[in-house]
């Protein structure tokens, strides 16, 4: 009975600041910055340059941990998502919250689009900013269903 190593299927963060760097995320729920986990990390007394946050946020990205994508501003935001597979995002541009989303029909378009141009290997990102229903303020009185004159 040999004790054979167990090849994980994903990388794991090797030193205790990338675990640190994940944990943050995971916790979040909503998609943060580098900058945003950076604080975080101080906050909690730990000591890491911010170049270190964003090196292991890249690394957790790239081999599919994390999701990252751009915000409306153009900053990489990350996020620890509850599903593995392809997904999208719904993104309060208010307060962060987000939504996974799954698109048939975007899927479907992306894969018909590039085949028809003769394209393979073929990827896409596609995220929604908007304001979720929390944050939008409620209509006041005044401001309601103004009836034309006449
Ligand atoms: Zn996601
Ligand atoms: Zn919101
Ligand atoms: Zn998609």
């Amino acid at each position: 009975m040999a004790d054979r190593a167990r090849r994980l299927p994903r990388p794991v963060p090797a030193t205790r600041q990338g675990a640190a760097v994940l944990a943050v995320v995971q916790r979040s729920g909503t998609f943060r910055s580098a900058q945003d986990v950076h604080a975080e990390l101080r906050t909690a007394g730990q000591r890491v340059g911010l170049a270190t946050v964003y090196r292991h946020l890249q690394l957790l990205a790239e081999n599919g941990v994390i999701d990252a994508l751009q915000s409306a501003d153009g900053q990489t935001l990350y996020r620890h998502c509850a599903s593995d597979d392809h997904h999208h995002h719904l993104i309060c541009r208010q307060c962060g919250t987000s939504v996974e989303i799954e698109a048939p029909d975007v899927e479907q378009w992306a894969a018909n689009t590039a085949t028809r141009r003769g394209y393979t290997d073929v990827t896409h990102t596609i995220e929604i900013f908007g304001v979720c229903p929390a944050c939008r303020k409620p209509a006041s009185r005044a401001q309601r269903h103004r009836t034309p004159p006449g």
